[in-house]
């Protein structure tokens, strides 16, 4: 290695160091880590948001609540979602590595893909903080059910499939916009990020709050900071290191060095 590679290899092993004197260890994971298994960001450069900022829409729970196209448009999406050929990266099987190494207290995810647990992490240790596209959810009863059920039946030609319990509109079991988080999942991220000394932020632009918030509330308890993210974000000035690498090439390197 020489130039660039150098320092990249002595920015890894300076976040390594403190990784490894870290005693309690919190990984905020967003969209960058699953575009390197073919799905797309929202706000990167080939961002779903990016490229058509009226896809917003879709995501926004006064919308889909009161406009039918809306629905059938969302549901249309799911079918089509890379999500269900994808595969989990390096960067999913890197933050399992370091939860086997001991080294990983709690995982807050803001994913809905599902690829972390599919690539072995802990569900005890995982926080899908903006849920899981892998179920459904009634917005009436509650009820919840595999996604895959409700698939089917808009393949069989259901534009909007009701919820069959009570006839309330079923939506993937995901938080939209306008949506509250589970309080819950919530407090237990905001907990661990109270306890952190080590707070790892990788492919999140940190923009969607309260999520984004996460590494500031570890900053207060005196943890250190560290991101991987291609573009700027705005907690760079408050990190120790940023990495603007690709997660597939920092994350296995660092956790290697772990
Ligand atoms: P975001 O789209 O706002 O930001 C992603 C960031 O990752 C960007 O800044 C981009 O530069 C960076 N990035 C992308 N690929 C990278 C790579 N290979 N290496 C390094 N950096 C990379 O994502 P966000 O902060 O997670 O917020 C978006 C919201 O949308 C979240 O709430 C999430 O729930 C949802 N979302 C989820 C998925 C998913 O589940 N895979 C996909 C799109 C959006």
């Amino acid at each position: 290695m020489s130039g660039r590679g150098d320092r990249l290899g002595a920015s890894i092993e300076a976040a390594a160091g403190l990784l490894r004197r870290a005693r309690y260890v919190v990984v905020l994971t967003g969209a960058g880590i699953s575009t390197e298994s073919g799905i797309p960001d929202f706000r990167g450069p080939s961002g779903v948001w990016t490229k058509d900022p009226k896809a917003e829409r879709l995501s926004t729970l006064s919308y889909y609540m009161s406009d039918p196209q809306v629905r059938k448009q969302s549901w249309r999406q799911r079918l089509d979602h890379p999500a269900w050929s994808s595969a989990p990266n390096a960067g999913h099987l890197a933050v399992v590595e370091l939860e086997r190494k001991g080294r990983l207290q709690t995982l807050v995810t803001q994913n809905i893909d599902g690829l972390h647990l599919q690539a072995g992490s802990s569900p005890e240790i995982t926080i899908e903080i903006h849920g899981t596209m892998r179920e459904v959810v009634c917005m009436r009863c509650g009820e919840r059910a595999p996604m895959e059920r409700a698939l089917e039946r808009v393949r069989a030609g259901e534009a909007d499939p009701p919820c069959r319990r009570c006839g309330g509109i079923l939506k993937s079991a995901t938080i939209s916009f306008g949506q509250n988080l589970d309080p819950d999942d919530l407090a237990r991220s905001q907990l661990a990020a109270a306890r952190s000394d080590f707070f790892l932020a990788v492919g999140t632009s940190l923009a969607v709050h309260p999520a984004a918030g996460l590494p500031a509330i570890a900053l207060n308890a005196g943890a250190r900071l560290v991101i991987i993210n291609a573009e700027p974000t705005p907690m760079d000035s408050d990190a120790e290191v940023v990495f603007q690498q690709p997660i597939g090439e920092v994350l296995p390197a660092l956790v290697a060095l772990v």
